[in-house]
């Protein structure tokens, strides 16, 4: 059965605390970016304030195997600085038995990259590239059962276990979702999981409405599943950014050389006519800021969405269209953003999602519930300076992803079961 990490009685427990602690290093192995470890520091310091020790469990990059560069030892400094306490370090994940149970309350046991093995993942490793059908199928078996040993090791280390690892809630990996089997009564979520997850009910079962959905991005094809699931949900959606000229060419318009997946017109007008058919509004971009090159010193026009000239292409949202978006987000109770309006990472072209995150700012002044997540848009507003004007930003891109597409995570599942 879950358990809650604000009534759980950590004194003299051991806790193992699955985190992301997945953040950029320079080639001097410095934390660029140590955004992710701040995320989960209230979550560890809950437990050794109720009297527990942690055992704290990451991955780092994507190793192969043991690899130096993806060691979790160039974080220790930060971890101990953000704790205020020291930290002792395993440098097997696997042979940390000693360690663990040495551990005294109020100390800290930070665990070897989890991923220096591939029974964290479950996937085999090393294949040749001609493996036949058979010895791929052997090579997974054999990993599967070697995985049962890993986690079993893992789980031994600890009285309960704390996922608070948002950005790989999607993965069903040992230390995200197989290790909780052992802890049947000692399981719970970390506090940034369970923000994240009450953000995602907020918008996925507890919306007010009017609830509107701006959906943009790159392409149709990453967030089809997402804007399928938004037409059971939302009075309105806004379809923004490059995916909207699949759209747009899909209903006869003329896009020039825009980003667009042509295999997904069907998929396009289908979503059109669903949502017809369901009384949501959707708001496709009228009008369109185009240029006639990829990049910062392109000439810049402003045009009709349905007729993009020869040789130029959409980079951002026209004015008039933002004006017409705004009164929707201003209108509305619940707003989910999912992916930059415009190529924002251009300053030319961002000021479409620029105007979004703006007004999304104001809308949460006003009371409306706002869910910044998945893909780009938590970049842009971050960028921008609105992550504290909003009411909640996603730390994880593609799980919030899969959970707006309304799938069930693993991670939160094992905890839930
Ligand atoms: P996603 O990861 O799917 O949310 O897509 C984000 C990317 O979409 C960003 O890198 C944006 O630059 C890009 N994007 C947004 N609008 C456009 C556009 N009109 N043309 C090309 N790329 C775009």
């Amino acid at each position: 059965m879950q358990k809650f990490i604000d009534s759980y009685d950590f004194a003299g427990k051991k806790a193992i605390v699955r985190v992301d602690f997945n953040v950029p290093l320079n080639e001097q192995f410095e934390i660029t970016d140590d955004t992710r470890i701040r995320a989960a520091i209230p979550t560890l310091k809950k437990v050794l304030a109720g009297g527990g020790s942690l055992i704290i469990m990451s991955h780092l990059g994507r190793p192969k195997g043991v690899d130096a560069k993806f060691s979790l030892k160039h974080i220790i400094g930060r971890v101990s600085e953000l704790l205020g306490v020291p930290v002792q370090f395993a440098e097997d994940c696997q042979k940390a038995k000693a360690q663990a149970d040495a551990l005294k309350p109020g100390e800290v046991l930070l665990l070897e990259n989890l991923r220096f093995y591939a029974e964290e993942e479950g996937k085999p490793r090393g294949l040749k590239e001609d493996a036949t059908d058979e010895e791929k199928k052997a090579a997974k078996a054999a990993v599967k059962e070697s995985q049962k040993e890993f986690v079993k090791t893992l789980a031994s280390y600890a009285d309960c276990y704390i996922n608070d690892a948002f950005g790989t809630a999607h993965r069903a990996h040992a230390s995200t979702a197989l290790i909780a089997d052992y802890f049947p009564e000692d399981k719970m979520f970390g506090y940034l999981m369970e923000g994240e997850i009450k953000a995602i009910d907020n918008v996925l079962k507890n919306a007010k409405h009017p609830f509107t959905a701006i959906i943009g991005g790159s392409k149709v094809s990453s967030k089809l599943a997402v804007l399928e699931n938004m037409l059971d949900k939302v009075d309105n959606l806004i379809i923004g950014g490059g995916m909207s000229y699949t759209f747009i060419k899909a209903q006869g318009g003329k896009i020039g050389n825009s980003l667009h997946e042509d295999d997904l017109m069907p998929n396009a007008l289908e979503i059109l006519a669903k949502a017809k058919e369901k009384g949501v509004k959707v708001w496709l971009s009228f009008q369109t800021v185009i240029a006639d090159a990829f990049s910062a010193d392109a000439n810049v026009d402003t045009v009709d969405a349905m007729n993009i000239p020869d040789g130029w292409e959409g980079v951002d949202t026209g004015a008039e269209s933002l004006k017409q978006w705004k009164d929707v987000i201003l209108g509305s109770k619940t707003i989910l953003w999912n992916g930059p309006v415009g190529v924002f990472e251009i300053d030319k072209f961002a000021n479409g999602t620029l105007e979004i995150a703006r007004d999304l700012a104001e809308a949460t002044e006003k009371g409306a519930y706002t869910l910044v997540g998945g893909g780009d848009s938590v970049a842009a507003v971050t960028r921008m300076g609105f992550a504290k004007k909003v009411s909640y930003v996603s730390t994880g891109g593609g799980a919030m992803l899969e959970a707006l597409e309304g799938k069930e995570l693993p991670g939160i599942a094992a905890i839930r079961k």
